[in-house]
């Protein structure tokens, strides 16, 4: 049975579904903008909220906001909304091309609210998508199973959920009273007593892992903080204006069309100007304060490198991990009530996009150019992945970076393929009677 039916539906409300409406607002007739849907897990608009921290800034530019680069006359631009809410001129004298990260969640929020025509609909998390068929077995859209028990039918699809998180296989039998994953840490947090003195490790070296130790010192400030990692040491991004181009949306045309050795090569050497490092400002704040942490002899902080967790148990009161020095090869236990991951994302399609492709028979999920997924079938529905696509349209695919314009290519992409123009799969919609949602017939 099917509880709604829309012409598009959008999963997940963050930035990039959120540019999406924008690009639907501001490019599509009237009938598809009013008939498109995006639904949000969350009870809220937030960017980021494990990690929604008073003092964190985005690393992005303002004018990568969810239109600028697209069309920067348009009335959603982040420097309308601090026009709107009154704090141009003070956001002016900060002089900063880099927002604290709760002004942009909060422009987000505020763009979310100005759309005029696409709805939104909070709490209400998807479990699971299945394609639509036609009496002949055509694929003709798609059906969204929601945690309520409903289900959303559309012609139109796109995902932007986001990655899955990542907890390293070590940690697969701690309770989750023990483990945080930095996704929950504001949550989480927020609940424990202020005053107790944790035993607590933060695992990873990389920006998310940075800022949970920082945090940890202000939010369980009695706490023992053991920050854990592979590599030698905290490193900073690696990155000039010069390897920054390659984050231009206009980069993307280049990096779909290299071949995949080129790919390669553009990948693993972009890779420390936003991964597996920190922002170098903050590399400098973070040395100081370990540095008055030693000096005022608290020694609260220890900061422990070149080490593998070779095993993590827990008991009802704790977490035991086992220590591997990379360096001399000792093992050694590191006993803690509470363990907080910055160990990132999963790299592979997330899975509720792998289940969507099992379904549809596909041996390998990609995208093309416009992000439309790529279908071994003729089809009247199309389905588009957003933030998932660094594999082939390059590293700038999960940022603020490319959100802006990737919307509009998306919205051209959609109103061709509604007028069977599309390029390679295109057709005009068969109204004939559905019969199946699940595999091919
Ligand atoms: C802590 C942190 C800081 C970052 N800072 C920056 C930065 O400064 N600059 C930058 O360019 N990038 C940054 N990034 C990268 C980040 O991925 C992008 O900025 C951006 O958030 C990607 O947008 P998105 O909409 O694709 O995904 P997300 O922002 O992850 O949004 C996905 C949304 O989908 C919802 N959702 C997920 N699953 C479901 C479901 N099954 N049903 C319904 N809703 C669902 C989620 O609740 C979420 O609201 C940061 C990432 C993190 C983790």
């Amino acid at each position: 049975m099917i509880d709604r039916e829309v012409e598009l539906l959008a999963i997940g409300a963050g930035p990039s579904n959120l540019a999406l409406a924008v690009a639907l607002e501001e490019l599509a007739p009237k009938d598809l903008a009013a008939n498109s849907l995006i639904i949000e897990r969350a009870a809220a608009v937030e960017w980021q909220p494990g990690l929604l921290l008073p003092w964190a800034k985005s690393q992005a530019s303002f004018l990568k906001d969810l239109v600028t680069l697209r069309n920067p006359q348009s009335e959603f631009s982040f420097l309308n909304y601090l026009f709107t809410v009154g704090r141009l001129d003070d956001f002016i004298n900060m002089a900063s091309f880099t927002p604290y990260r709760q002004e942009i969640s909060e422009y987000f929020k505020w763009v979310a609210n100005s759309l005029s025509m696409v709805s939104l609909k909070l709490n209400c998390g998807c479990t699971a998508v299945e394609p639509r068929r036609n009496a002949h077995g055509r694929l003709t859209g798609w059906l969204t199973r929601l945690a309520d028990g409903t289900t959303v039918s559309s012609r139109y699809l796109v995902i932007g959920t986001g990655r899955d998180q990542y907890v390293p296989p070590v940690f697969a039998g701690v309770p989750a009273r023990h483990l945080v994953h930095s996704t929950q840490y504001r949550p989480l947090v927020a609940g424990l007593d202020k005053e107790y003195p944790y035993r607590v490790a933060v695992i990873g070296s990389a920006q998310s892992a940075a800022e949970m130790f920082r945090a940890l010192q202000t939010d369980l400030p009695h706490s023992q903080i053991a920050w854990v990692m592979r590599s030698i040491g905290i490193g900073a991004y690696e990155k000039t204006k010069f390897t920054n181009e390659l984050y231009y949306p206009s980069y993307v045309d280049d990096f779909f069309e290299g071949h995949p050795d080129g790919r390669e090569q553009l990948l693993r050497e972009m890779h420390r100007t936003n991964y597996s490092g920190i922002e170098p400002p903050f590399v400098e704040d973070l040395y100081c304060e370990v540095y008055l942490d030693r000096l005022t002899k608290q020694e609260r902080k220890k900061i422990i490198t070149m080490t593998d967790i070779n095993a993590a148990t827990a008991t009802a009161d704790e977490v035991t991990l086992q220590l591997a020095d990379r360096r001399t090869g000792a093992v050694t236990e590191l006993h803690r009530d509470l363990v907080f991951l910055g160990t990132g994302f999963v790299r592979e399609m997330p899975a509720l996009i792998r289940r969507l492709g099992d379904a549809l028979g596909l041996d390998e999920i990609q995208a093309n150019r416009q992000y439309r997924l790529i279908l071994d079938e003729p089809s009247s529905a199309a389905c588009y992945l957003q933030g998932v696509n660094d594999a082939t349209h390059g590293i700038g695919d999960p940022l603020l970076s490319v959100v802006a314009c990737r919307a509009g290519d998306i919205v051209h992409d959609i109103l061709a393929h509604r007028d069977g123009m599309a390029d390679g799969g295109g057709e005009a919609h068969s109204m004939e009677p559905l019969v199946s949602a699940g595999t091919r017939t």
